[in-house]
């Protein structure tokens, strides 16, 4: 018999893993089979992305020194990182007009008022963060001991310091060979750990989607229909039309090519809501089946999976415009303006970790005045918009990967 390949054993993990949440869910929450069942794979889920954080650490800060230490020359390095921020920025410029506009358009939440949910507004614990805190304290985590940062997962902070000792690395030359060897076996070692855990990758997917869909609360998401129809047809639009456009843009392939190469990838974020926990993932869809080189995608893939976001600036500004409807208050132009440039920062602030867009919401939110209570109505629906928006999150790192390669393509290749 020939061998399924792990691609499609994970979209059949997953579709299995969605049919047989259904029908759980059908048996009804009190149910003894769906108790077990629900056990049974919320067992096996948390130990997947347990194993997807074990190797997270170790992989990003190999792939980060080895990746910006192989694009040696100096003048590769600042083009890579420059061509790399403007392809971050743009994308969420361009989700976040596309959610703006989409939410002006369709006014979400016009018809309600927030009266309607006191009581979930009641039992919520605000945490008041201005800009300027916000701001300081996502400066003050970018430089962390490496050790602390490594021991507390801090990723960004492993990102930084990555690239630092990467910068060490090329400027010392052959004087840090050693160093520099060494961490070229370590990530390979890693990578070969990320093949074992991938193998597990179906199951742990199934396990996650059976539980998603099982938990999901259908009465909840019908009051609150139409903001979440418009957030997942605004999220879908950008990962379907818009950064495919993009990529066939810029590097003439086509949207299947890539949706093939990037599947594993974009599976594991909807299963796990995390861009972090699916980065190991990610990068292995970027070298293996997308083919960006080692040195490139080794930088662009972990920087963007904490910086690059943008579904969750997409989300950030219609749940903005949602809020501000529920109230009654009709944003102006300006305001909707400090939405744009807060719902920016709030999406480059948010770790890659589930739900962590919600939390950098009540930097929005506050930015133009409007109650931060509101956060508790969003939340019952959050699980389920953080499924697409991180696919989305994910997307768009590949893709960035994808066009910094083609657009640094030619001196690249010159000297390799
Ligand atoms: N869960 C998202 C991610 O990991 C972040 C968010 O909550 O928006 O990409």
């Amino acid at each position: 018999m020939r061998k399924v390949s792990l691609n499609t054993q994970i979209l059949l993990g997953a579709v299995i893993g969605i049919a047989l949440g259904s029908g759980l869910s059908g048996l009804g929450p009190a149910s003894e089979i769906t108790q077990s069942g629900m056990y049974v794979a919320k067992l096996i889920g948390t130990l997947f992305i347990d194993l997807l954080r074990m190797i997270l650490i170790p992989l990003v800060f190999t792939s980060i020194v080895v990746g910006v230490s192989n694009l040696r020359a100096h003048q590769k390095m600042s083009r890579v990182w420059q061509l790399t921020l403007l392809y971050f920025f743009a994308t969420m410029s361009l989700a976040l007009v596309l959610g703006l506009t989409a939410a002006n358009l369709f006014q979400p939440g016009g018809g309600m008022q927030m009266a309607m949910f006191q009581d979930a507004m009641q039992s919520f614990q605000v945490v008041q963060m201005s800009l300027g805190d916000f701001f300081a304290q996502f400066l003050r985590s970018l430089f962390q001991n490496p050790i602390a940062a490594l021991a507390q997962g801090n990723v960004l902070a492993v990102v930084i310091f990555a690239i630092l000792l990467g910068i060490a690395l090329v400027i010392g030359g052959e004087r840090y060979r050693n160093i520099l060897a060494l961490m070229q076996e370590f990530l390979e070692v890693i990578l070969m750990l990320v093949g074992w855990i991938m193998r597990l990758a179906p199951l742990g997917i199934m396990a996650l989607l059976l539980q998603l869909v099982v938990a999901q609360d259908v009465q909840l998401l019908s009051t609150m229909v139409q903001f979440v129809a418009l957030v997942m047809g605004i999220t879908l639009l950008h990962g379907i039309v818009v950064l495919p456009s993009i990529l066939y843009l810029a590097t003439g392939m086509t949207p299947l090519k890539f949706w093939r190469g990037s599947r594993e990838a974009l599976i594991t974020a909807v299963a796990t809501s995390s861009s972090a926990a699916t980065l190991p993932v990610t990068l292995r869809c970027a070298e293996q089946h997308l083919h960006v080189k080692r040195d490139v995608a080794g930088f662009v893939i972990p920087l963007g999976a904490t910086m690059n976001m943008d579904g969750t600036a997409l989300y950030e500004a219609i749940a903005a415009l949602f809020v501000a409807n529920l109230v009654g208050i009709e944003l102006t132009f300006a305001q909707q303006l400090i939405v744009f440039l807060t719902a920016m920062l709030a999406a480059i602030g948010a770790p890659g970790i589930p739900s962590a867009g919600m939390v950098t919401m009540v930097v929005v939110l506050q930015s133009v005045g409007l109650p931060v209570e509101a956060i508790a109505i969003l939340m019952p629906v959050d699980r389920l918009l953080d499924t697409f928006r991180t696919m989305v999150n994910v997307e768009g790192d590949m893709v960035g990967s994808l066009v910094v390669q083609k657009w640094t393509s030619p001196p690249l290749s010159g000297d390799n």
